[in-house]
């Protein structure tokens, strides 16, 4: 045997223990485009007009009708190439992707085939494969028994979603965990909200996302045979549908078994993955280029028009946020990636002309004390806290006006009821009490209520502590200092 099986034979691969599996990733993204009409008709988008009033024939697929792709929805593609740093390509043309269903009036889909718009980038630390424009199905609504026909259950159809322009964005498959694929998303879902091509909405399938699930043992190069979930329109029922779809793998592979290629449905009412088909082959579509569409062609002056409406991007700004503002990576990404956080963040940055306190120990407030404050999701532009009343009660703290657990008091009421934070340190009675004879006054007597907690810390167990600084939090009703009520009772105590 020579020394180089040898070696591998028993070498750990990297990123696990011998034998431990490792998912692989990659998504598919279907974007709603915000342009006024369809992707290949005239027909103004629909936002729950009544059932089948945006129509026309070409979105109806009515014989003999011409389609004329959507100038805007090319601008919001290259826009979106040039976001993620794809190569846009100077020509791209459509193809027909044939398949049978009812809302699909043609019998095919116009959709972008071995030329798509945009090739390659990276948004993160994910490769993005490609992006393409194509057009939505139309929505088959399920109304079961009520419209029962014959005594079977019924589906009807609306046509005023056939036809919206979408673009689809595949990433490669470098993706690990179902927590960093629904963060990518969140990253991703940003940056397109941050352009304005869509208004990038899960619940109402504006934002849908494909899985592509596979394992392998940790460290290999190969991938593993993959898996497709279908359709997931939460970040939520993303996360748990991937672990969901890799725990079903792993006991499948780990028993023995083999994973079949297929496309699978995750139902996150119930938990349960159900196989939708076996997996379809390109070859299945019969793909052929769209006779009836003229080639794109991207001139300068498209990229130009494109380049111009873009904005700062969450990954700039978290780099902005990180370098110039001097914030931790970590605060960083998160204002940056979830960005109504980060304009809150900057305006209350810019309320406070000379700060008291370093931007990070701001940044702390908004992430961590403000937000646990408000509603899952909600905006703290729209809650009660103005930016200018935040940014004070820091600085009221950082000059130990008052203490860090009045200020946590001081933002409830802010939280509650709006206002601003000196007035509600004086209305309250919570400004910070000075270290002299009252608060000493405080910690001897809680030394004397808790004595055996006294002994335990005086013998040399900090963690006994807690019920002695309890007691003085509650005496001063949260205005003492922490470091000033730690020094006290040491002083007493003799330590
Ligand atoms: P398909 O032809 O089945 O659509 P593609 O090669 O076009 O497959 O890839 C579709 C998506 O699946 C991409 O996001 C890609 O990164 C991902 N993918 C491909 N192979 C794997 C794999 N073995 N495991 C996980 N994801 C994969
Ligand atoms: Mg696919
Ligand atoms: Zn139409």
């Amino acid at each position: 045997m020579s020394d180089t099986a040898n070696a591998s034979s028993t070498e750990t691969p990297a990123g696990g223990p011998p034998g431990a599996l490792e998912a692989v990733i990659g998504l598919e993204i279907h974007v709603q485009l915000a342009t006024r009409t369809k992707m290949f008709c005239g027909c103004e988008l629909s936002f729950g007009e009544p059932p089948n009033t945006r129509t026309c024939p070409v979105c109806l697929g009515l014989p003999g009708s011409l389609p004329v792709a959507n100038a805007r929805a090319v601008h919001f593609g290259l826009m979106i190439g040039l976001a993620l740093g794809s190569e846009l390509a100077p020509r791209s043309i459509f193809h027909r992707k044939n398949y049978f269903y009812p809302d699909l009036p043609k019998g095919y889909q116009i959709s972008q085939y071995d030329e798509p718009l945009c090739l390659g980038g990276s948004l993160g630390e994910v490769r993005i494969h490609r992006v393409h424009l194509e057009e939505d199905a139309a929505k088959l609504i399920h109304v079961g028994a009520s419209g029962r026909i014959h005594g079977s259950d019924a589906s009807i159809v609306d046509f005023n979603r056939g036809g919206t322009p979408l673009a689809e964005i595949v990433t490669e498959p470098d993706l690990r965990t179902p927590e960093q694929a629904s963060e990518w998303l969140r990253l991703l879902r940003t940056t397109l909200r941050q352009l304005g091509v869509s208004d990038v909405n899960m619940e109402e399938g504006s934002l849908r996302c494909d899985a592509n699930i596979s394992l392998r043992p940790a460290g290999a190069s190969e991938l593993g045979v993959k898996t497709e979930l279908k359709n997931m329109n939460s970040f939520r029922f993303i996360e748990r549908g991937i672990r969901a779809e890799i725990a079903r793998q792993e006991k499948l592979i780990l028993g023995g078994g083999t994973v079949v290629q297929e496309t699978l449905h995750f139902d996150p009412g119930s938990g349960a993955i159900t196989s939708l088909r076996s997996k379809e082959e390109a070859h299945d579509y019969r793909y052929f280029p769209e006779p009836d569409l003229l080639p794109v062609r991207i001139e300068q002056a498209m990229i130009d028009a494109a380049s111009a409406d873009m904005t700062e991007l969450p990954a700039a700004r978290a780099e902005r946020l990180r370098v110039e503002v001097g914030l931790s990576a970590e605060s960083a990404r998160l204002l940056a990636f979830r960005g109504e956080l980060g304009d809150y963040f900057e305006a209350a940055l810019a309320a406070t002309a000379d700060p008291a306190a370093p931007a990070q120990v701001l940044a702390n407030w908004v992430t961590g004390e403000l937000v646990s404050r408000l509603g899952e999701g909600e905006d703290p532009a729209s809650s009660r806290v103005r930016p200018e009343a935040i940014s004070a009660l820091v600085g009221l703290v950082a000059e130990k006006h008052v203490s860090v657990g009045a200020g946590r008091q001081v933002l409830d009421r802010l939280v509650a009821d709006g206002g601003d934070p000196e007035a509600i340190v004086a209305a309250e009675g919570l400004a910070a009490m000075d270290g002299g004879d009252e608060l000493a006054g405080i910690v001897a007597a809680a030394l004397e209520a808790n004595a055996d907690a006294a002994t335990r810390v005086r013998e040399g167990n900090p963690k006994a502590v807690g019920p002695i600084v309890g007691y003085v939090m509650r005496e001063t009703k949260g205005r003492a200092d922490g470091t000033e009520v730690s020094r006290l009772i040491h002083e007493q105590l003799g330590i």
